[in-house]
């Protein structure tokens, strides 16, 4: 891995604005030097676009239409997240797809509209236990990367971000370790490496995601294939989630 490692905040549906500016507030002198993502709901993205100035946190969102504008009651585009300072956005996560039904080829409209955009797709791909027990976790690995991925070229996958989240491990407080991550990281990035060109398998980010804390972040962030987290309950308090960003490898 040649880029940067990245820690990135799953916000979900939780906190007011007053609640996420002092987040802001308190994170910013915790932590210097590390690229980090937070992603807020929508109603604090604007806020804290301002918050976050002269900072190293950059914003991002948890969901987006892939149209750019229409009647789409209840709808947010890519372009109305530009429009609020977003870089990143996170993409086809567990909840989304269990929840709202959203299946691979929606996903894959998604990617493509927020490139389009120049969002960068945080991309949640993960098998749920009884996948894992059924020994089926490559599977459909592999069934993600080629539905969600399809038709990005070697150019734009540079900007994407693959976030292995096994969806057992969500919200469970039970992480998977860090060999069983690290076998499917190397897998994706296998996997990457014969769909596409020259470097773009080595440089794209494959991070983490389910139940990583203070106390397991260390012994992820060391696997070679690991190349970051995407954090959820405990990136909601700013010392937690600054002990993470605060990991050297
Ligand atoms: C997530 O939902 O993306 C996530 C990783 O959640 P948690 O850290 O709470 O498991």
């Amino acid at each position: 891995m040649t880029t940067k490692s990245l820690i990135a905040a799953n916000w979900k549906m939780n906190k007011s604005v007053k609640e996420a500016v002092s987040f802001i507030e308190d994170f910013k002198n915790y932590v210097k030097d590390v690229e980090i993502v937070i992603c807020p709901s929508f109603t604090l993205l604007n806020k804290l676009n301002e918050s976050i100035k002269n900072t190293n946190i950059k914003l991002g969102a948890q969901n987006m239409h892939f149209e750019e504008k229409g009647a789409f009651t209840g709808e947010i585009s890519g372009l109305m997240l530009k429009d609020v300072g977003c870089e990143y956005v996170i993409l086809g996560h567990s909840e989304r797809r269990q929840y709202f039904n959203e299946t691979d080829e929606l996903i894959n409209k998604k990617i493509k509209a927020a490139l389009k955009n120049k969002l960068k797709p945080i991309l949640c791909i993960g098998e749920n236990l009884q996948q894992r027990n059924n020994n089926q976790t490559m599977g459909i690995i592999k069934k993600q990367i080629i539905g969600d991925l399809n038709n990005v070229s070697d150019r734009e996958i540079k900007n994407i971000i693959v976030a292995y989240e096994p969806i057992w491990a969500i919200g469970t407080g039970k992480n998977a370790t860090p060999e069983q991550a690290e076998e499917v990281h190397k897998f994706i990035r296998e996997l990457l490496s014969k769909k596409y060109n020259g470097n773009a398998a080595k440089n794209t980010r494959i991070i983490y995601g389910g139940s990583m804390k203070p106390e397991n972040a260390k012994e992820l962030l060391s696997m070679p294939d690991i190349d970051g987290g995407l954090v959820g309950g405990a990136s909601l308090d700013a010392k937690s989630f600054a002990k993470i960003c605060s990991v050297r490898i």
